[in-house]
């Protein structure tokens, strides 16, 4: 069961899922929470405080931290020698984080290694609060820190797992609390290196925690309670209309996410389709509601597009030239080149004519990728097979997702169709030999107006 920051970001939710945990009792749940909601960005904000030695934030920041926090442990954790024991455990961190943050401004450096140490401090505030909560509400319940079950490489800010030992960790920490029935809360979203440095598995990543450990204890089902009744056609906060699905597919759910449905980390399938768990989305704010059901059944429900979806903040750069036409390997130099710099890149398209080829990269990346490439290829421009690189600032990706589209005809007439009744022009196109998905660029101040129209031309007004 993993609870979100805005699961466990006040009172009342706390006390909330100290009602849902209870009531899953007989089924010997495990627990995995992020921090409360808007503490990880606090964090690594002070950070950059820090860094800029402005004294003044940097108190305030934790001034709010250790007054946030207490509150908590003062009105929910009524035994004396519970509630004391965590306000010592907050203390001890607020002084551990204060000295870090001042290490960043005396050293006027902040490196991922550094912000990961920072944003750990999030989960760890948070977990050792729900397990007080808990056993002071008489639930057997043991605060356990992640760093010591999920190990990683050096990866800092999106570091990649290895599952073996995780496997084994797992087991041997979590496994005996199980047993004899004591619930163990434990920190999403940070792990380790062998050597102990802390990491993180990047932001939104305590999913993908919930699915490592559940499928590493080969548990029944993975739950993500969260403030939303389950997975919605469209982000319900930016679309009218938007409605619940029941049941999707894993892969359904990985590519929505993939594509911006902020509701799931795309990372946390992978664990699950490996051992054929299945996950559910659940609200905590409306526990009796079914939620969705993310499993291995393809082409569930009813709807042939499941879900409109967008990530904004992107930019678009071509590489273009007549000479380009049949000559072999200017892909692969556009990859390497941009691999070599650490750009990740979004989406590709490439017509048959080869004369250009497109790849839509994070806007903050732009401007290096452009140089990367103007580098790659400035002897082809001298010799004028490639006539330049072409950069587009503010786009936006928008991703028709749905395992029924395969086959069917007419989908990408359809979506182009509303696109155009909406005024929106497309910048670009492209959609997977799998057909679970058409991808279309449009300007980022479009987007809103293009996902709407998509939405009411698949699911109705
Ligand atoms: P948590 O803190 O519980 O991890 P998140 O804020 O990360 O919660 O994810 C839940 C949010 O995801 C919802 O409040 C909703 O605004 C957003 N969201 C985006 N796309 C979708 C979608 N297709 N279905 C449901 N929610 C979505
Ligand atoms: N607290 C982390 C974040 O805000 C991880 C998570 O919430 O899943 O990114
Ligand atoms: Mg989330």
């Amino acid at each position: 069961m993993k609870f979100g920051g805005t699961s466990v970001g006040d009172i009342l939710q706390l006390q909330e899922i100290t009602e849902i945990v209870r009531s899953y009792g007989t089924q010997r749940p495990v627990v995995v929470a992020s921090a409360m909601s808007g503490i990880t960005d606090l964090l690594l904000s002070t950070a950059q405080s820090a860094l800029r030695n402005e004294t003044a934030k940097v108190k305030e920041a934790i001034e709010t931290l250790s007054r946030k926090h207490s509150h908590i442990a003062e009105t929910l954790v009524t035994q004396p020698d519970i509630r004391d024991k965590l306000l010592g455990y907050n203390a001890r961190l607020i002084e551990l984080l204060y000295s870090i943050y001042q290490g960043v401004g005396w050293l006027s450096e902040l490196s991922p290694r550094s912000l990961d140490a920072i944003a750990s401090f999030g989960e760890r505030f948070s977990c050792a609060q729900i397990a007080a909560i808990f056993k002071d509400a008489g639930i057997s319940a043991e605060y356990v820190d992640a760093r010591k079950l999920i190990l990683t490489d050096a990866d800092f800010g999106q570091a990649a797992v290895d599952f073996t030992a995780t496997g084994t960790n797992i087991h041997k920490t979590l496994k005996p609390l199980v047993e004899k029935n004591i619930v163990p809360v434990v920190t999403g979203f940070i792990a380790a290196t062998k050597e102990g440095i802390t990491t993180t598995l990047g932001r939104s990543g305590s999913d993908y925690t919930a699915a490592i450990v559940g499928s590493a204890l080969g548990c029944e089902e993975i739950q993500i309670w969260t403030d939303v009744d389950g997975v919605m056609t469209a982000d319900p906060r930016r679309v009218n209309g938007a409605r619940h699905l029941p049941e999707i597919s894993y892969r359904e759910a990985a590519e929505m996410s993939y594509f911006g449905a902020k509701v799931i980390h795309p990372k946390t399938m992978l664990p699950a389709i490996e051992n054929n768990i299945p996950i559910r989305i659940k609200n905590t704010f409306n526990p009796s509601h079914p939620g969705t059901l993310i499993s291995g059944k393809t082409n569930t429900g009813a709807g042939v597009v499941k879900n409109v979806t967008s990530i904004d903040d992107l930019a678009l750069v071509a590489v273009e030239g007549n000479g380009m036409i049949g000559v072999p390997g200017v892909a692969a130099r556009v990859f390497t080149a941009l691999a070599r710099i650490g750009v990740n890149v979004m989406m590709i398209s490439q017509a048959s004519s080869e004369h250009n080829i497109c790849l839509v990269i994070p806007r903050k990346d732009q401007r290096r990728a452009a140089d990367a490439l103007q580098n790659e290829f400035a002897k082809d421009m001298a010799a004028k097979i490639i006539d330049g690189v072409r950069l587009r600032e503010d786009v936006a990706i928008i991703a028709v997702v749905g395992e029924g589209m395969r086959g069917v005809p007419g989908i990408a007439g359809k979506t182009f169709t509303a696109v155009a009744r909406a005024n929106v022009s497309i910048i670009a196109v492209a959609q997977g030999s799998s057909e679970l998905n058409i991808s279309l660029v449009v300007d980022q101040c479009d987007v809103i107006r293009a996902v709407q129209a998509i939405h009411d031309e698949f699911m109705g007004k």
